[in-house]
């Protein structure tokens, strides 16, 4: 068992990127430790994980414990509950990574797997209450659960506006979108959707009326209310302060919206540092692409340590 002051690699993150990436480095018996932060997952708020096979439906807290219960069998893998606040590069490629209780770990490798944080619209009454149920960030992980009813789509794009009566109508029949009245092109956009059997409503959302997360109806600021059953409401995202502060410290590159950049084995742009997972995906992000990607990185940290160790 390694010490837990110095693994050959640190996955930081406990999601499906970080846990398949620590099993698959636990089946190649690499000392690994998962740093298992103590914020709430992403997808915590959904009854069901769906659209992984063997698991369609699965609740986020079995998958979690069963996952553990699997890595638990392998002496090579240690588990720290606390959350990585800084890494710092350190003599010889090496890395050190700053825990929340005090404590450093060394490692030749890290995996940053924290995913990313959807900024909540807290001036929303009533959105805690229906996310993850009946106000749903995309029609792949909660759109069967919520198919049949009345949908709106909460969106700024003029194309998605124009499109979305089409773009949802595996789902419903009856689908509007929310934009904001500045929205550039809306007239046109607004021509378009009508034409393809759906309408632009537009202004700004300060109420959901919903019965026990079940939404009933959105309400606007000048008091209209528009009854739907389901929203669809894409929120911006940020990282998680470690990831932030390493593009600060590291000089990882970043793109626009300021997700890690990686090459196609999940390697950031500094040697010996990965990432996987939402944290560095804007498009595609699922469970399935995560674990997918935490997969290829273990892979690419396991065959950089025989490369290292066949060199020295
Ligand atoms: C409401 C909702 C429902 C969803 N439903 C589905 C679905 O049905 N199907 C699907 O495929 N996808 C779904 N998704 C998307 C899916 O959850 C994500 O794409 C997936 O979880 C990303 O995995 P990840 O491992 O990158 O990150 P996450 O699952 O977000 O895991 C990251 C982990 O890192 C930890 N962490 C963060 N910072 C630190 C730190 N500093 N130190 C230590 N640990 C840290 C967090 O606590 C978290 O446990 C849903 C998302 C939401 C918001």
């Amino acid at each position: 068992m390694p010490s837990p002051h110095d693994a050959q690699t640190v996955v930081i993150g406990a999601g499906p990127a970080g846990l398949t990436a620590a099993l698959v480095l636990a089946r190649y018996r690499h000392p690994v430790v998962v740093v298992d932060g103590r914020q709430e997952p992403r997808n915590n708020a959904s009854e069901g994980v769906h659209g992984h096979v063997g698991l369609d439906g699965a609740s986020p807290d079995y998958i979690r414990s069963r996952a553990w219960a699997e890595l638990s069998r392998y002496a090579t893998v240690q588990r720290r509950r606390a959350d990585a606040d800084n890494i710092e590069a350190v003599h010889g490629g090496r890395f050190r990574i700053g825990l929340d209780i005090g404590e450093t770990i060394e490692s030749s490798s890290v995996l940053l797997a924290t995913g990313v944080v959807d900024v909540h619209p807290n001036h929303v009454s009533g959105f805690s209450a229906c996310w993850g149920r009946s106000v749903i960030h995309c029609p792949f992980c909660l759109g069967e659960e919520n198919a049949g009813g009345r949908w709106a789509v909460v969106t700024d794009d003029a194309r998605l506006a124009a499109l979305s009566a089409v773009a949802f109508r595996a789902w419903s029949d009856d689908t509007v979108a929310i934009c904001a009245e500045s929205m550039p092109d809306i007239n046109d956009a607004r021509t378009k959707a009508r034409g393809m059997g759906g309408d632009i409503v537009t202004g700004a959302i300060r109420r959901l009326h919903h019965q026990g997360g079940a939404l009933q109806a959105v309400e606007f600021d000048d008091g209209r209310v528009l009854e739907r059953d389901t929203l669809v409401w894409t929120l911006p995202q940020r990282q998680q302060p470690v990831v932030t502060r390493a593009i600060e410290d590291l000089k990882l590159t970043a793109d626009d919206a300021g997700f890690v950049t990686v090459d196609a084995t999940q390697c950031t742009s500094v040697a010996g540092l990965f990432a996987a997972g939402d944290v560095a995906a804007r498009w595609r992000q699922s469970f399935t692409a995560a674990a997918a990607a935490g997969a290829t990185a273990a892979e690419a940290i396991h065959a950089a340590a025989i490369l290292s160790a066949v060199q020295h």
